[in-house]
């Protein structure tokens, strides 16, 4: 029997991961599951999977979760520091599929542990590569990627030198407003930047998934995992979202990752490595598909791209100022106070403002002034956002 978490078990990721373990649960015990509000769900799956601890992180939801499982066994706990206690608890194998840069703390403290950390939570290699990277290897453990096109590369690697790497693709769907005219995303709808034409996703990365800043957080987190050069790693708009990357080598030849877009299928790989398992997606029909296309994505409908080059240049902490004033800029756009296109231009403002203070930026990367900088880069986001409605 693996020992596995779940943080995070109560979004899409989290449900995913459960509905894998749910069909084969004599090799699973399940010892920690986190939440956020929804303490139905996190009540209901605990008891379903007998977790030992359910953790919500919010600490004024602790009575109710208490009361959903008084019945039971399950300690149960809340805050930020439960989530921290839920990660750090035994267990062979830990996803990190809390979105946002809450993500971050336990992603930290699964890998102190040694374990391997199936890593959904991009914000985590996005914030703070280099001191997460370094973390999994002083302590042994092993990160798998669950972001489909990072898994898709991890799976193209398999057997092969990374020295012979010349480039790698990543495919981007293109996101809900793909065929807009660019001056009308100005005004595009919450509920319009919440629907995927592709995938079916929680509801922050599918809008991140049409300003592409997604895939910009993709891009830096590549670089972060696998070490590529920010100039090897090349994006290409793929509408069918059947092709997850391509590895290219320095012989011309490229190993390409081909599946139906279904997140469980990159989850699965990671729950079963190094082993591969029956997964319940649906057989791929190339020729029911009948072709594959490609674009160079346009720099002018997508900002994200070229803020992505520059957080790769700067390095440092800018990858959690970035991430900071995404964060923030979205919660605006959720609110109604800025537009569909303010939100790059209020991440670009904060980066140039933040990235002023040389300092930070070349600060030496601990967890703490990672969190330190994303606090000042919201603060920073809200500032902007003020000046842009008055
Ligand atoms: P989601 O919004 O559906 O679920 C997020 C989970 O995190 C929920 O369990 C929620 O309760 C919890 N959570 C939210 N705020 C929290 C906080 N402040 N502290 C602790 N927990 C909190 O998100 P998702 O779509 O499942 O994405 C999760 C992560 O995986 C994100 O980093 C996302 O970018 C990444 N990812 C998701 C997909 C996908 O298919 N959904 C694909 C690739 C990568
Ligand atoms: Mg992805």
């Amino acid at each position: 029997m693996k020992r596995i978490s779940i943080l995070g078990a109560t979004g899409s990721v989290g449900q995913n991961t459960l509905d894998l373990v749910r069909r084969t649960p004599e090799r699973f015990t399940v010892v920690a599951l986190t939440g956020g509000h929804n303490i139905t769900q996190l009540a209901a799956d605990a008891i379903e999977f007998q977790a030992e601890l359910a953790v919500t992180a919010h600490e004024d939801l602790l009575e109710d979760l208490r009361a959903a499982l008084s019945h039971t066994q399950i300690e149960v706990a809340a805050g930020a520091t439960a989530l921290i206690e839920a990660a750090a608890r035994p267990a062979q194998w830990i996803m990190s599929a809390i979105v946002g840069v809450a993500g971050l703390p336990p992603s930290f403290e699964a890998l102190k542990q040694g374990t391997t950390l199936a890593l959904a939570n991009k914000e985590s290699l996005v914030t703070a590569g280099q001191l997460l990277m370094n973390t999994a290897r002083v302590n042994h453990a092993r990160i798998i990627p669950v972001d489909s096109e990072h898994s898709a590369i991890y799976q193209a690697l398999v057997g092969e030198d990374t020295a012979a790497v010349s480039r790698v693709v990543i495919t981007a769907s293109g996101g809900a407003f793909r065929d807009w005219p660019i001056e009308e995303l100005q005004n595009a709808t919450l509920e319009q930047a919440s629907n995927h034409p592709n995938w079916d996703m929680g509801q922050r990365i599918t809008i991140d998934s049409a300003s592409m800043f997604n895939k910009a957080m993709e891009v830096i987190e590549a670089r972060e995992f696998f070490g590529f050069d920010p100039e090897q790693i090349e994006v290409l708009v793929h509408p069918e979202s059947i092709v997850h990357a391509m590895v290219g080598f320095c012989d011309g030849g490229f190993m390409a990752h081909v599946g139906p877009p279904d997140m469980r299928h990159a989850i699965g790989y990671a729950l079963n490595w190094p082993q591969r398992e029956v997964l319940p997606v649906e057989p791929l029909d190339l020729a029911g598909i009948g072709q594959l296309n490609f674009q160079t994505p346009d720099p002018a409908r997508y900002p994200a791209l070229r803020l992505a080059r520059e957080v790769m240049e700067r390095r440092g902490l800018s990858g959690a100022v970035f991430n900071a004033a995404k964060e923030r800029a979205m919660d605006h756009f959720i609110d109604g106070r800025i537009g569909f296109a303010d939100m790059a231009q209020v991440i670009e403002q904060v980066l140039t403002q933040v990235s002023a203070d040389n300092g930070l930026i070349d600060a030496e990367i601990t967890l703490d002034q990672v969190l330190q900088v994303d606090h000042l880069s919201r603060n920073n986001a809200d500032r902007v956002v003020k000046g842009m409605n008055s």
